[in-house]
């Protein structure tokens, strides 16, 4: 076995554990294999060692690796979306993990009209606080969450978070529980159903999945670093 379907597999048999720990399967669990920045001829060796779904952060680089690839990959968008990026990338993903503002999210809304197409989505909360201006502040979700639910074209399916990056990964474990309670709580004030919850990357995934991820974006465990 080549090293990247070896650690595929390794990153398979942690995920089963961890989803076992909370008391779920494996196939609760969807593994994002994160390929930015990694050249095609690792998505395909990759996908013929059997994993489905890529994850890629930004546009242009994702129009033009992905209609090199077999058309049975799958992609996910898991990084800032430019609002004149929108209509490129509503044909090639499936799911938006990062839709970080409402100004954004009727942005997609509005193309996706245009476009007759229904997007399914995730919200990025910043749970991170301080240090990170990207994504929806908790506060700020809980009230603009009656303006999002107006959406019609946009499928709001969980939410998503990036915590600060931490030397240790038990670090993360608290903003991954201040994820999943905030879904917990808008599930119940907004009478909703957000089954996803997208967190978890290589140094810490386990931790994520121990906490309720239901997605987890690993990259470098798999692929090994990126280009600059
Ligand atoms: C790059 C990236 C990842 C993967 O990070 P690794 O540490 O390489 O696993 C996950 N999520 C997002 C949003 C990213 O940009």
């Amino acid at each position: 076995m080549n090293s990247l379907a070896a650690n595929l597999d390794q990153v398979r048999s942690q995920i089963a554990a961890a989803a076992a720990r909370s008391g779920r399967s494996a196939d609760d669990v969807q593994l994002i294999a994160v390929s930015k920045k990694q050249d095609g001829e690792k998505v395909r060796a990759a996908f013929d060692a059997g994993q489905p779904i890529f994850g890629e952060s930004r546009v242009q680089e994702a129009r033009a690796k992905i209609p090199l690839l077999p058309a049975a990959v799958r992609w996910h968008f898991i990084g800032h979306l430019q609002k004149n990026k929108i209509r490129h990338a509503l044909p090639l993903f499936e799911l938006f993990h990062s839709i970080d503002s409402l100004e954004l999210a009727r942005d997609v809304e509005r193309i996706a009209a245009e476009e007759g197409v229904r997007p399914r989505v995730l919200l990025e909360v910043n749970v991170a606080g301080e240090g990170s201006k990207i994504g929806f502040a908790p506060e700020t979700l809980r009230s603009e969450m009656e303006n999002l639910l107006e959406l019609n074209r946009v499928q709001i399916e969980g939410l998503m978070a990036i915590p600060a990056l931490a030397s240790e990964p038990q670090a993360s474990r608290s903003y991954f529980v201040l994820l999943r309670e905030l879904r917990d709580e808008l599930e119940s004030e907004f009478r909703l159903n957000l089954p996803q919850l997208s967190m978890g990357m290589s140094n810490d995934y386990e931790i994520a999945i121990e906490e309720g991820a239901t997605f987890v974006r690993v990259g470098t465990a798999i692929f090994g670093g990126r280009e600059k």
